[in-house]
């Protein structure tokens, strides 16, 4: 049976779009189909814009791997295309000496994962380069950065387009069906359509788990249960203390809350961790209590009325409370026996900056 395309790529996150170009450069006919009337609105365009390094996942993970690798990609990306960005560096800081030993976990977890360029720095030297800082030892991440994820997203959508590919807005996956040969899809909104595809995949976020079972065919087996948890940003009013990215000890709950700065310089803390059921982005003013005694904890001087509620993301999580952190998932045909389909589940952070890396790893997975 003859299909109408190659390749759908279900979600115009900053994943889909990045895996839509790999799949249109590969000499794929493409489409990236998003429900929303832009791409990336929802976690792409909700999320901290930090490049990471690499450093704090288990070795040997997709985490460890696709950053280290999608983080050159994208250095050498937004290079290319003039993505704004900006290395910044960051530091991870120990307030006291139990956590300065513990740095040393982090420290040796980093080379493990092929983060080769870190450095530590004594008290004084961190005193001359962030005055404001309070912390006995830090470990200096230089190839950390921050970039524009909304310019990167826009260049993504250019390259699939330049190679023949479509992303089309404003148009829901309500269900579909695994046929001969490939899959047969049902979309809504306001011009709905039935579309057939030799390969398709599900790069939906928060909607992942859904379209997976609104899809015949797809074992139910394969696609892990979904936990959501909410993270939450308060700015920082006037001008910002610290010219680094400012990192304290991660924790279970993830990496703590720690100082970011966006492309303009302003600075803002979080996210925090809030397990919820439901998609609501809504801050929250009193979660701000908590984020005062955080960050004093490496930014003493913080002035009572300074922080202001900002913005949310969720995590599409794979692993519950209390449970360890779980991998990224992308589950391809060798996993599951279906010829083309590919899903991509719990794709929290560090998924923007591994956005090419997974990419390529989806284009493998079908070859
Ligand atoms: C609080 C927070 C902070 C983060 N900070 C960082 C960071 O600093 N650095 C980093 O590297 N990563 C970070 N991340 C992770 C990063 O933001 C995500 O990994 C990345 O944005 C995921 O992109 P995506 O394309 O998979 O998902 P999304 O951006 O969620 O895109 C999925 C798309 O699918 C669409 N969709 C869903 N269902 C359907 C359907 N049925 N039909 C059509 N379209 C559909 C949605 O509308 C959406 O646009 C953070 C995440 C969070 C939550």
């Amino acid at each position: 049976m003859s299909m109408d395309i190659d390749a759908i790529v279900i979600g115009a996150g900053v994943v889909g779009l990045a895996t839509g170009r790999a799949l249109a450069m590969s000499g794929r006919e493409v489409l990236v189909i998003e429900r929303h009337k832009h791409i990336g609105q929802e976690t792409s365009s909700r999320n901290s814009e930090v490049i990471h390094a690499g450093i704090y996942y288990p070795k040997g993970s997709l985490k460890a791997t696709l950053c280290v690798k999608g983080r050159k990609m994208l250095y050498d990306y937004c290079q290319s295309h003039h993505v704004e960005h900006q290395r910044l560096g960051k530091l991870i800081v120990a307030t006291n000496d139990q956590q300065a030993e513990n740095l040393q976990q982090i420290f040796q977890k980093a080379l493990g994962n092929g983060v080769d360029d870190c450095s530590y720095l004594d008290q004084q030297t961190l005193q001359e380069m962030e005055p404001h800082l309070n912390a006995v030892r830090a470990i200096h991440s230089p190839s950390t950065g921050i970039i524009n994820s909304h310019e990167l997203m826009l260049a993504y959508q250019a390259d699939i387009e330049a190679h023949g590919g479509t992303v089309v807005l404003d148009t829901p996956v309500i269900g579909g069906e695994v046929i001969e040969g490939g899959f047969r899809l049902q979309t809504g909104g306001s011009e709905p359509m039935d579309i057939t595809c030799r390969e398709l995949i599900n790069s939906a976020g928060l909607g992942a788990q859904s379209l997976a079972a609104s899809i015949r065919g797809i074992p139910a087996g394969s696609v892990p249960k979904q936990y959501l948890s909410r993270g939450c940003y308060f700015t920082l009013s006037g001008k910002a203390p610290f010219k680094h990215l400012i990192y304290p000890m991660p924790n279970n709950a993830g990496l703590g809350v720690h100082l970011t700065l966006d492309l303009q310089g302003q600075a803002r803390f979080g996210p925090d961790t809030q397990w919820t059921d439901e998609i609501d982005y809504t801050v929250d003013p009193r979660r701000g209590d908590a984020f005062y005694g955080a960050v004093r904890e490496y930014f003493p001087a913080l002035e009572d009325g300074r922080l202001d509620p900002a913005y949310s993301g969720i995590r599409p999580k794979i692993a519950g409370p209390g449970e360890e952190a779980a991998d990224f998932m992308i589950s391809g045909p060798a996993d599951h026996g279906v010829p083309g389909w590919v899903g991509l589940y719990g794709i929290e952070s560090p998924g923007l900056t591994s956005s090419m890396a997974i990419a390529d790893q989806v284009v493998s997975e079908l070859s």
